[in-house]
């Protein structure tokens, strides 16, 4: 871009959307590679409100995984957390929060790079509006050891060229096993930053209720 004759790079922003219940090394790695691999300026971690396809289980507070985000990525330079979802009182929608957050920003002084795992990508279809999504951003597919890329080939074509994969292999821990050996009181250390550890036993989540 030009700019009374200057030349104004474009800023490539990371978006991290996510539950995040808890945060833990794989997505912190999986954060710190984009920034990296894709030369991205910042990357921002975006913890969802209400998940609308979460209708099956009890998410923990917005509040408790905004705060585990924000302990997580404090001591990170180039990480940044929003409460953009969090504040939002209806169900959180990427296609919604990508349009705010582009407000946020000079236009076309920015291109958005929206991180996320692999399996939550391959469901993409079921999300709201998803067509607009390729215009407002490129996708980074995140993948666990295991899962197959070559699914990506079954989106729709107007995905084509707009999703990068991007394998981490740290990325075996998952949150859902992290949830289930604190459930059953087996040691979660090392699997994210102690003091996400530290407020997770602080506030009692995950304990089986009734115990
Ligand atoms: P999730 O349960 O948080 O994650 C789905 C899968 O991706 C899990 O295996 C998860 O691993 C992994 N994952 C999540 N965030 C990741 C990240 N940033 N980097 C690497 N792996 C990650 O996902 P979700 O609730 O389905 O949502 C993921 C994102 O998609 C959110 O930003 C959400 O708002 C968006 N989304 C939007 C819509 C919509 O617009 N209608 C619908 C669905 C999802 P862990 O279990 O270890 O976290």
């Amino acid at each position: 871009m030009s700019f009374g004759g200057h030349v104004i790079r474009t800023r490539k922003i990371g978006i991290m959307g996510g539950t995040f219940d808890p945060i833990h090394y794989g997505h912190l790695l999986a954060a710190e590679e984009s920034f990296f691999a894709l030369d991205l300026d910042e990357v921002i971690f975006v913890p969802t409100g209400k998940p609308p396809h979460k209708k099956t289980r009890r998410v923990s507070s917005t509040e408790d995984r905004y705060t585990m985000t924000l302990l997580a990525t404090l001591d990170n330079p180039h990480f940044k957390v929003s409460r953009i979802e969090i504040d939002r009182n209806e169900s959180s929608h990427t296609v919604d929060t990508l349009r705010e957050m582009r407000h946020w920003y000079a236009p076309d002084s920015i291109q958005f790079f929206f991180i996320t795992g692999l399996d939550a990508v391959l469901d993409i279809t079921t999300w709201k509006e998803y067509t607009a999504l390729p215009s407002l951003c490129k996708i980074v597919a995140v993948n666990r050891p295991g899962y197959q890329v070559g699914k990506l080939e079954q989106l729709p074509e107007i995905f084509k060229g707009n999703i990068v994969p991007l394998e981490i292999p740290l990325l075996s821990i998952s949150s859902t096993e992290i949830r289930r050996r604190i459930e059953s009181g087996k040691n979660v250390r090392y699997l994210m930053p102690e003091l996400v550890e530290r407020y997770i036993y602080k506030k009692g989540l995950y304990k089986r209720i009734g115990r």
